[in-house]
């Protein structure tokens, strides 16, 4: 019998949040831009702000620029770039670690690609791109071998792919990185990370949260959808304590 096994939540009051945007937050979109954000999460996540002392993030495959266009300067950290570029308070200078950005040839590529399948969108990063297919599906294994094929033998590259998307990023930077780095700073050092994402990519933040003594949950095994996730989120706001996992 397949058991999925739930982490325990650690003391509310001790607890830090490090939360995934898209898929996880708000609602994925036919396309990046056409996301929402619901009326009551800001603030939802206001109040949790306040509860937890500021140890709340946004741990987001998003450019900075992107995220904040969604939730502002809300969240106290927000890792942008699966953490390749880190805002550790509001108005703070981005931190980023020194890595190159990809050859230009790449892009252009990606471009082409783009260009060839209708429908698809091509999200250019400052180190990095993803394509898109939700609108082109068939696109799928064309893209996903051409960037296979584009990366290989690339020491500094890697390429992932997640829910209707290839994404081309650096090496070194991932979110399981970033919730460490975030967790080393105040107002998050000393308190166990629950981090919340829905993707391949929120992986790595769910073992470090775990690693850290915290807890990482699987949007789709745990909560369904994002919606889900606001319902336990604007439970828990409103409790001042956990809200019963559904
Ligand atoms: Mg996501």
């Amino acid at each position: 019998m397949l058991t999925v096994t739930r982490d325990a939540l650690p003391l509310f009051r001790h607890a830090a949040l490090l939360l995934d945007l898209d898929g996880t937050l708000v609602d994925i979109a036919l396309t990046p831009e056409a996301v929402v954000v619901p009326p009551g999460l800001i603030d939802t996540l206001l109040k949790l702000r306040d509860l937890l002392d500021g140890a709340v993030a946004a741990v987001t495959g998003r450019a900075i620029d992107a995220a904040d266009a969604l939730l502002g300067d809300l969240p106290v950290a927000l890792a942008a770039e699966h953490g390749g570029a880190i805002r550790f308070a509001p108005g703070a200078v981005v931190e980023r670690p020194n890595l190159a950005p990809p050859p230009e040839a790449w892009y252009e590529h990606a471009e082409a690609l783009h260009q060839a399948f209708p429908g698809t969108i091509m999200e250019r990063k400052p180190r990095g791109f993803v394509l898109h297919f939700r609108l082109a599906p068939e696109a799928e294994p064309v893209i996903h071998e051409a960037l296979t094929a584009m990366i290989a033998g690339s020491a500094t590259f890697e390429m992932i792919p997640g829910r209707m998307i290839c994404e081309v990023r650096p090496r070194g930077v991932d979110k399981g990185i970033a919730v460490e780095t975030i967790m080393a700073r105040a107002p998050f050092a000393g308190r166990s990370p629950v981090f919340i994402g829905d993707d391949i990519t929120d992986e790595d933040g769910m073992r470090a949260a775990r690693a850290l003594g915290g807890a990482g949950f699987r949007v789709q095994d745990v909560f369904g959808d994002a919606a889900g996730v606001r319902a336990w989120l604007t439970d828990t706001a409103s409790r001042g304590d956990w809200g019963t996992l559904p």
